[in-house]
């Protein structure tokens, strides 16, 4: 198609309340080409794997491009009958979740009353979380309320998931938590 000089004109102004892609589409002009042609060139000799965002529980189908073992680009897969290729803005941005500077890879300890971090090495970690848990649950354990109605838990004790805890840990977790007698459970990955 062609577009004048005035045309032009009339549409960078109508841009000021929209965007150049919509005026231009708004002329008639079809951007498909090039934004195949910049789909094409973005994931070039990518593989592709389908996937799932671990956001929450609506479970968006996603689609990872890797180039030499790395991951490029994740996107909303189209062919999903529920999200249709689209993913919300904590699912666009969940390629952040693997690449990203500022994503800690060491356990840091901050001893109480202490100002600084220390790095721990996982073992040390892990074994002083079952420390505390076990202290705790111990000395504050309930097994028959004063009605003497049975109830084997802790109110000392509370778990807290976050986003990326997926459905399988979710199960595991619970199990765990209500093993130990933990009842006030929590998690973030749901609607
Ligand atoms: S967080 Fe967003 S993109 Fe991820 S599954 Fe939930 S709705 Fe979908």
């Amino acid at each position: 198609m062609e577009v004048s000089r005035r045309d032009f004109l009339r549409v960078s102004g109508a841009v000021a309340t929209g965007t150049a892609l919509g005026g231009l589409t708004g002329l008639g002009a079809s951007l498909a080409p090039t934004l195949a042609r910049a789909e094409e060139l973005r994931i070039k000799n990518a593989r592709t794997f389908p996937s799932i965002c671990p956001y929450c529980s609506v479970g968006c189908a996603t689609l990872v491009n890797t180039i030499d073992g790395k991951i490029v680009n994740i996107e909303g897969d189209p062919r999903s009958p529920h999200n249709e290729g689209t993913l919300c803005p904590k699912g666009a941005a969940i390629y952040q979740l693997h690449v990203n500077p500022n994503r800690p890879l060491k356990v840091l300890h901050r001893a109480a009353g202490a100002t600084e971090w220390e790095v721990w090495d996982l073992e040390r970690a892990m074994a002083r979380v079952a420390e505390l848990v076990k202290t705790t649950r111990d000395e504050t354990f309930i097994e028959r309320l004063d009605n003497g109605r049975r109830v084997n838990m802790t109110p000392a004790i509370f778990s807290l998931g976050g986003a990326t805890l997926d459905n399988e840990w979710n199960h595991i977790q619970q199990k765990l938590m209500r093993g130990l007698g933990i009842v006030a459970i929590e998690n973030q990955a749901r609607i």
